[in-house]
């Protein structure tokens, strides 16, 4: 089981800069979909307010991370804004196995390192509709500094600038038509030959019979 076009589940990786509204897409996503299951990453960075330990990330302290990465736990991890994060390999070969759908939502390291370990994987990038409106969704409610700002803006162009290296780019105008675009991904990709030949082998081969 590896995650590949020959297998009944799908690997879904989501990657945008900060401010392209990722989070409210794959949020949409999952209550729309109860078939994909959503990777919770671990990561050392602290909890924001109202973020809850298990929900939206696993939060553990640096050597707690270090020794994950020595007992190789993670099946990726990286760096991302001076705080690690990383992807658990045991749930997903778990949830794989079981032909199960897999979010996950990482940066363009993390996906670098999941499409070479599941070539089958579908990566998908989110894209803001403009510089200006990208530039206003980072500015918050105006209480940040121009310099804060600008800092924001420059890790949203280093993400974007691994655009191409993902199958599938959504472009986040209107919410209710990118989330159209993503559920039409997500169902593209379960209708490919080699997926639906994994989940309905006995179908092809009555139909194929002689
Ligand atoms: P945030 O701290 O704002 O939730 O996430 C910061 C960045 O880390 C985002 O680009 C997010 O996609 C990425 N990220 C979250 N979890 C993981 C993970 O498990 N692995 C990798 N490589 N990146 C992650």
């Amino acid at each position: 089981m590896n995650g590949s076009a020959s297998t009944p589940g799908t690997l879904f990786v989501v990657a945008a800069p900060s401010g392209a509204g990722k989070t409210t897409l794959t949020r949409l996503l999952l209550e729309n979909d109860p078939g994909i299951h959503l990777s919770i990453s671990y990561t050392t960075r602290a909890p924001r307010p109202g973020e809850e330990n298990g929900k939206a990330y696993h939060f553990v302290d640096v050597p707690t991370f270090q020794a994950m990465i020595e007992r190789k736990e993670f099946l990726e991890w990286a760096e991302v804004h001076g705080n690690y994060y990383g992807t658990s390999r045991v749930w997903i070969e778990q949830e794989i196995a079981a032909g199960r759908d897999v979010l996950l939502e990482i940066d363009w390291q993390g996906a670098q390192q999941v499409r070479r370990l599941f070539p089958g994987c579908v990566g998908i990038f989110i894209l803001p509709p403009s510089t200006a409106e990208l530039a206003r969704r980072l500015t918050g409610r105006g209480t940040d500094s121009s310099e804060v700002i600008a800092r924001r803006l420059a890790a949203a162009r280093d993400e974007m600038r691994h655009v191409g290296e993902f199958d599938y780019v959504i472009i986040n105008n209107e919410l209710q038509v990118a989330f159209a675009d993503l559920a039409a991904v997500v169902r593209a990709a379960r209708l490919t030959n080699g997926r639906q030949v994994a989940r309905h082998g006995d179908l092809f081969a009555s139909l194929l019979e002689s």
